[in-house]
């Protein structure tokens, strides 16, 4: 199971949700927020992603300044705009895509990653916009790009908008790809929707957190239109590994080496 870091437990102690163990934060932090009790990979944002790949003081931001906007005033329970304020507060972030350029154990890289906390890390405009360009930066400066996606799918507060980012982010990558640019995707818990529909499943390499939740649709949905039980494990990423899906299950606390040996490989560095 996996669940978010809250507020009320930025404190210096932490307890895993799964075995109720209470750890020191810094401890929790040099685990990389894994329970060493129990494995539980508590759920984590944008930045610690970062903090976790690029080399410590590395990473610069770009597009930060880039804003959403509400063009179909949107409301369900509530309006758009104001969900968009509460997130905006909740993470101090502009939408849920950090990204920028980086060092990956001396690599020079561009990186990205969703952030769950801001509305369900979904894929309106911004975000769209955002991965385009970091992609195009990418092509630009001769960079492999890094995406780590945490992501419910496409924000339906933008409609049509939304799903417009699936073929935008593709295009993008596409351009990445021309210029010979290798792409790492890097899957979490969980990437469904519109975001495994669209650049997640686009990287020359695709990688998983063990556990993680992806896919399209949800066990449930396709239950009823096939009307037949979906087997165990259906969805998670051992499953997905082992029908061909990914091409690999990485801890946590591996992430970063893995990421730079595959940079190293595929710049022709090593064997
Ligand atoms: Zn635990």
């Amino acid at each position: 199971m996996f669940f978010f870091i809250k507020k009320s437990e930025d404190g210096l102690w932490m307890k895993c949700a799964s075995c109720n163990d209470i750890t020191y934060r810094k401890q929790l932090v040099a685990n990389s927020y894994v329970c060493a009790k129990c494995g539980n990979y508590f759920r984590i944002g944008s930045k610690e992603y970062i903090n976790l790949i690029a080399d410590e003081g590395s990473f610069t931001e770009y597009f930060s300044e880039i804003k959403p906007a509400d063009p179909l005033k949107f409301y369900d329970v509530k309006k758009y705009a104001k969900k968009l304020k509460e997130a905006r507060k909740k993470t101090g972030n502009n939408d849920a895509f950090i990204c920028g350029l980086c060092s990956i154990n001396g690599v020079a890289a561009a990186l990205g990653a969703l952030n769950f906390a801001f509305m369900g890390g979904s894929m309106g405009s911004v975000v769209g916009e955002k991965i385009s360009l970091l992609a195009e930066k990418a092509a630009g400066e001769k960079l492999p790009l890094i995406i780590v996606s945490a992501s419910g799918g496409a924000r339906m507060q933008e409609g049509i908008l939304s799903l417009m980012q699936m073929a935008k982010t593709s295009g993008a990558l596409a351009k990445l790809a021309e210029a010979k640019l290798p792409f790492i995707s890097v899957l979490t818990n969980p990437t469904t929707g519109g975001v495994s529909a669209s650049f997640a499943f686009l990287g020359d390499i695709i990688m998983s957190e063990p556990k993680a939740l992806i896919g399209f649709a949800g066990p449930r949905v396709i239950e009823q239109t096939i009307r037949q039980k979906l087997p165990e494990g259906f969805q998670r990423a051992e499953f997905l590994l082992e029908k061909g899906q990914i091409d690999m299950i990485v801890e946590r606390a591996e992430l970063k080496k893995k990421i730079s040996e595959l940079l190293e490989f595929l710049k022709g560095g090593k064997s």
